[in-house]
């Protein structure tokens, strides 16, 4: 009732006990201006129709819904991405990985490189490292979810991008019929139900299991399959780039020095979690 501006959606998440402060404004951010598609500094007389929407989005965060799923779409490394439940949202811990990548590829520049992700989903990793690296990479993705990747296919449409995708299972039939690279990449799934080690399980619950959980109660069983199996995907000297959980991410580097994979680097993401691993073959 009334006028609403952005204020007004602010002061709702406070007084319903949703969010309050930063989290507030930036819920509210999301809600006046990525969904009802005002600007921020509108005083607006709203219908009815319109007031219904936001009461339901403001019920709709209340529960736990991530505000990207209920937008449709999210932000990764600039740009806009279309997410449903059944992609991962993308984080910013992948878009430091993503930079990661980049800076060593353009620091070290060489012949038109190829680059394959390992579980894609949206097809931020991908999307983001084509339009930065644009005809200096061939760039592909697999992912064992076809939902996923009808997503990834129409974000990779929308930025009118050259990246090949492809259904394939990793763990079960390892990467097929694609050559050799000189960067594989992955954020593969790596939470324990087990543990909840970050106690995160119940805020990860609407997005999807396969995405976030290995498969067979072995948390780590990507980064085994990866460290046994990649070298012979990669040309010489190609290198893996991994997203980690902190958690375990003395257990995860073992695996490719048993392996005897060569030149181990980790480095932390912003929040100091031991977040990113790289090696090479
Ligand atoms: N970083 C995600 C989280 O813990 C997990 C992503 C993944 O399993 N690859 O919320």
């Amino acid at each position: 009732m009334g006028i609403w501006n952005l204020r007004k959606i602010i002061s709702a998440f406070e007084e319903l006990k949703i969010a309050e402060a930063r989290e507030a404004e930036n819920l509210s951010g999301w809600v006046w201006e990525e969904i009802m598609e005002f600007s921020p500094g509108a005083e607006l007389n709203l219908t009815q129709d319109q007031e219904k929407r936001i009461t339901n989005i403001l019920f709709r965060i209340s529960t736990g819904e991530p505000i990207q799923y209920i937008a449709g779409h999210a932000w990764f490394y600039g740009m806009k991405l279309k997410v449903t439940p059944d992609v991962l949202i993308p984080r910013p811990e992948t878009e430091e990985l993503v930079a990661w990548i980049i800076e060593d590829i353009k620091s070290s520049p060489q012949r038109e490189i190829r680059i394959l992700d390992i579980g894609t989903g949206s097809g931020c990793i991908p999307i983001a490292l084509k339009m930065h690296l644009k005809d200096s990479a061939s760039v592909f993705g697999i992912d064992v979810s076809q939902p996923a990747l009808d997503i990834a296919r129409y974000n990779v449409q929308a930025y009118k991008l050259d990246i090949k995708l492809s259904q394939q299972d990793f763990l079960t039939d390892g990467i097929f019929e694609l050559g050799l690279f000189d960067v594989i990449v992955s954020n593969p799934p790596y939470v324990s139900r087990d543990f909840d080690e970050a106690g995160s399980i119940n805020q990860l619950r609407f997005e999807p299991s396969l995405a976030l959980y290995p498969s067979g109660g072995d948390p780590d069983v990507f980064y085994k399959k990866i460290a046994n199996t990649c070298k012979s995907y990669l040309v010489p000297g190609g290198s893996c780039y991994l997203e980690m959980n902190e958690f375990r991410a003395d257990q995860i580097q073992n695996y490719f020095r048993n392996g005897e994979w060569k030149r181990h680097e980790i480095r932390e993401d912003l929040q100091g979690a031991e977040r990113m691993l790289k090696v090479k073959s």
